[in-house]
Parts: structure tokens; C-alpha cells; sequence
């Protein structure tokens, strides 16, 4: 049997398709995102180009959801207008799943019309065209005329009157990927568990113990292959997937050179997991192994939980000792809780389920759109990013592009610095938790 052949989990989920809806400034795209919300969110500004604070709404037709971004609300700048419509195009197309494009009917096309166009028919992104302001039949020729955009369908609306949004919205969740089925959560069957840690630390004690408390599991739980490597073992009332237990259980006394093969078995392990055990040995000085275990975990975007294991043999003096290597050694990981135990006692072992299944509801948050940018929102105005060079770098807007593990993308006009991006970070994970999962962050500057 080939050991390191691990069969790597599947992506993780994406979370909500994006539309954004793009177009010159009273085209009608704020009262058309207020027509697809079916509530007066949006601020409707008769003055072109007027900045407005929220831009991202959560937003659902016939069941499906997805988040809509109102392009409109970005800062417009001292560019000309054709030029500012053509970026705000390319921020879109860069973020979103579809792209809505808005042309004002009464009017035509223009030059800066134009311009987007040029940018949505070079991207691959799907686009669907909507012609605004189409109020009654009488206006409806004017529409058809705007296939010769090649963009395909226009599609007329009125966005003051309700006018064809039905249509528009039909064809709009044409263009999204299919929604994950409904059940996933019930079919994905027991969460995938990995203990790692260094040889000796007590990996196998720990499972052994685990697998002793348990009531006896029966074999066919639903929407379960379990590898012949693998073990189903209750741990607090939940069943898990213990991975790769066979190699924790053989006790391969790993000869010298073998210790590549142990490592790629624990990386295969970690891959293969949702939520690793870190077992530290809290007897002993932490050593560089240890942390290098956890850094991969936290890479590979797994939930960690960290095990100071043999707790039984630590006097206050070793304790002493311990809290200041975990200040030293372990403050990157801090995000992720621990429990102080003793595998050979028990001691606290029953602690392991309610922080594994902690770590894993963090794991899979999801904030929504509407609440992100209202704490983002908070942050920018309380504490905007310092000037630089008479600029002042700003974060337009923000979406949780994926959980497992919370994976965010913020729109900025300029770079943040690393350390600005830091705090947004820090504050994040003091507003939304995040106990014992990796947050990630991306930038998608506009210059
Ligand atoms: P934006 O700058 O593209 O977001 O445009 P707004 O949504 O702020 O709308 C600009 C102006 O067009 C406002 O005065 C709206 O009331 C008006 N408007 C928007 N949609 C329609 C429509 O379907 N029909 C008519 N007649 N006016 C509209
Ligand atoms: P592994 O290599 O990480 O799987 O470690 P093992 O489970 O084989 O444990 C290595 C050694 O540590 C064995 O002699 C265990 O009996 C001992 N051990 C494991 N856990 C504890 C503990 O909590 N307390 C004490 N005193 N010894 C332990």
C-alpha cells in the first residue's frame, strides 16, 4: 500500500455567487438594486457620482441567494468618467461570478458606455444587459436596439416600476454556478479528524484513550467510505473519522532517514482532515518539530486544537517554564484554543470534544455580506489608514469569499500596509470570534 497516496478533501465550499452591477452614474442602478432587494436599501442619489457607504447587499430570487454589489457606491476620482466606468468594470469582473450591466434606455448609448462594453465582451465573465427606464411599451424598440452592443439580450426593465425585473433576475441566476445541494451538511457524514504531533508525544495513548470511552460505533454510518487507515470513534457525542490511525497505532519505529516518510504521512494527514489534534509533549521543551506541525496546519487551512498532553508529569516549576515557551514559541497559534491533559490519567480528555467542535463551527462560519461591510464600515471611520504620500489607501468594500477555513476579500483604492492589515485582521477576530480556525484575508487593491 503506497502511504502517501491521501486523497486530498474536496475545495472548500464557496460560499454566495456575486453580481455586480455595473454602468454610468443615473443609469438607474441603485433603484434597480433596490428593486432586486425589494426594499429601500440602497441610497438613491439624483447626483451623479455621489459616494454611498454601503455597496454590497445579500440579496435572493426564487430560493437562490447570492450577494449583489452596487459598483456605483465606489469613490469616483479625478479620472475621466469613461475610464472610471471602465475600472469600475474591472473590479467587478475580478470579483464577481456575473456581471450586470446597466444602460439608461432614454438615453442610448454613450461614449462611456462604450468603454465597459470594450472591457465585458474581453472578459470570460458572463454578462447580462440590462436597459433601464423602459417605463411602458413605447419605449420597449429602444431596447431592442441595444443587441447591436453584443452583449446579448437586453433585457428591458423599469427599476422604478418593477418593470421586467422578474425576467432579469431569471436570467441573471442563469449565468451562476448551480447551488450545492441543499443536504450537503446531512450527506458529508462524520468530520475528518487528524491527530499529529512529533514521535512519543503520546498520539496513540490519546486515541486508545478515546477510543475506550466510546460506545460502540456502528460501521455503516451514513455517507461513509472509511479508509482501511481510518477509524470511526465517538468522541463528546459526535462520531469522527480519526485519519490515518493505522499509522499512529503501528508503532513503526521509524529508522533514521524514515522521518521524510513520517512527515509526508502527517502533511497527507492533515490534508485528508478538517480538524487536527496538535499533540504537544508539556513535560518537555517545546521543540522546533512542534511548531513546524502547527504551521502546516494553519497553511493547509485546517482547524486546530492543541493538546498539551502528559500534564501528569509537569510539577509548577515545568509549568513555569511551559507558559513562557507557549508565550514564545506558540503566540502565532494563538487563535487556536488547547486543552491540558493526560492521556494515561485522563485528565481532561473529555475537554477535547466541545473545543473540537468549537473549532469547527469557527471553521465554517459565514458572515454576511451586509454585516461585513457594516464592521468594516466601523473600522474605516474610526480608524482610517494613515496618509501616505498625500494618500490615503481605503477599503471600499468586503466579502467572505469561502469558509472552511473564513476566507475574506477586501476591495481597497490603494495598498494597505501590512500593518493596517494586521489590525483588520486582529479585529475581525475580536467581532466575529473565529476560535480555532485560520482567517484569511486577501487585497485586491485598485491603484
Ligand atoms: P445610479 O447613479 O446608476 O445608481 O442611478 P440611480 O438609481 O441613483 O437613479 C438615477 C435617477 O434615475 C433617479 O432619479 C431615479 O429615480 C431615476 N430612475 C431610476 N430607474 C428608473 C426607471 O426605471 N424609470 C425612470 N423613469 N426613472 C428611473
Ligand atoms: P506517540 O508516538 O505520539 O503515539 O506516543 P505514545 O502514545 O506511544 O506515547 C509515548 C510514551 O509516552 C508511552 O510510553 C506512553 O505510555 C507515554 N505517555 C503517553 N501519554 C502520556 C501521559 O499523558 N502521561 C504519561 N505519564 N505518559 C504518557
Amino acid at each position: 500500500m503506497t502511504e502517501t497516496a491521501v486523497p486530498a478533501v474536496p475545495t472548500p465550499t464557496r460560499t454566495l455567487p456575486v453580481v455586480a452591477v455595473v454602468g454610468r452614474p443615473n443609469v438607474g442602478k441603485s433603484t434597480l438594486v433596490n428593486r432586486i432587494l425589494g426594499r429601500r436599501e440602497a441610497v438613491v442619489q439624483d447626483v451623479p457620482g455621489v459616494t454611498r457607504d454601503r455597496v454590497s447587499y445579500d440579496a435572493d430570487w426564487n430560493g437562490r441567494s447570492f450577494v449583489l454589489v452596487d459598483t456605483g457606491g465606489w469613490a469616483p476620482d479625478a479620472k475621466g468618467l469613461a475610464q472610471q466606468i471602465a475600472e469600475q468594470a474591472e473590479m467587478a469582473i475580478a470579483m464577481a461570478d456575473a456581471v450586470l450591466l446597466v444602460v439608461d434606455g432614454t438615453v442610448g448609448t454613450l461614449d462611456s458606455d462604450q468603454a465597459v462594453v470594450r472591457v465585458l465582451r474581453k472578459s470570460k465573465k458572463p454578462v447580462v444587459l440590462a436597459v433601464n427606464k423602459v417605463d411602458d411599451q413605447r419605449t420597449e424598440a429602444e431596447a431592442s436596439s441595444m443587441w447591436n452592443l453584443g452583449l446579448g439580450e437586453p433585457y428591458p426593465v423599469s427599476a422604478l416600476h418593477g418593470r421586467g425585473s422578474g425576467d432579469l433576475l431569471d436570467a441573471i441566476l442563469d449565468t451562476l454556478p448551480p447551488a450545492p445541494p441543499i443536504d450537503y451538511e446531512a450527506e458529508r457524514g462524520p468530520r475528518r479528524i487528524a491527530i499529529v504531533g512529533k514521535p512519543n508525544v503520546g498520539k496513540s495513548s490519546l486515541l486508545n484513550k478515546l477510543a475506550k470511552q466510546q460506545r460502540v460505533v456502528v460501521d455503516n454510518v451514513a455517507g461513509t467510505t472509511v479508509d482501511p487507515v481510518d477509524e470511526l470513534v465517538e468522541v463528546d457525542g459526535q462520531t469522527y473519522t480519526f485519519i490515518d490511525t493505522a499509522g499512529i497505532r503501528r508503532r513503526v519505529k521509524e529508522a533514521s532517514g524514515h522521518e521524510y516518510y513520517a512527515s509526508l504521512r502527517t502533511q497527507g494527514a492533515i490534508e485528508r482532515a478538517e480538524v487536527c489534534v496538535a499533540v504537544l509533549d508539556a513535560s518537555q521543551p517545546l521543540t522546533e518539530q512542534d511548531v513546524r506541525i502547527m504551521t502546516s496546519v494553519e497553511e493547509t487551512g485546517r482547524a486546530l486544537v492543541i493538546a498539551y498532553n502528559k500534564w501528569d508529569l509537569t510539577d509548577e516549576e515545568r509549568r513555569k517554564y511551559l507558559s513562557r515557551e507557549v508565550e514564545q514559541e506558540v503566540a502565532p497559534f494563538a487563535w487556536a484554543s488547547h486543552v491540558n491533559i493526560s492521556a494515561m490519567t485522563g485528565r481532561h480528555v473529555d475537554r477535547l470534544g466541545p473545543a473540537l467542535q468549537e473549532a469547527l463551527a469557527s471553521w465554517e462560519t459565514r458572515i454576511s455580506t451586509g454585516k461585513l461591510n457594516a464592521f468594516l464600515g466601523r473600522i474605516v471611520a474610526a480608524h482610517p489608514h494613515p496618509v501616505r504620500s498625500g494618500k490615503q489607501p481605503r477599503i471600499l468594500f468586503g466579502t467572505q469569499a469561502q469558509t472552511s477555513p473564513p476566507t475574506f476579500v477586501l476591495f481597497t483604492s490603494g495598498q494597505l500596509e501590512p500593518g493596517y492589515l494586521r489590525f483588520v485582521e486582529r479585529r475581525l477576530r475580536e467581532e466575529f470570534g473565529f476560535v480555532g480556525t485560520p482567517v484569511h484575508v486577501e487585497v485586491r487593491a485598485r491603484e
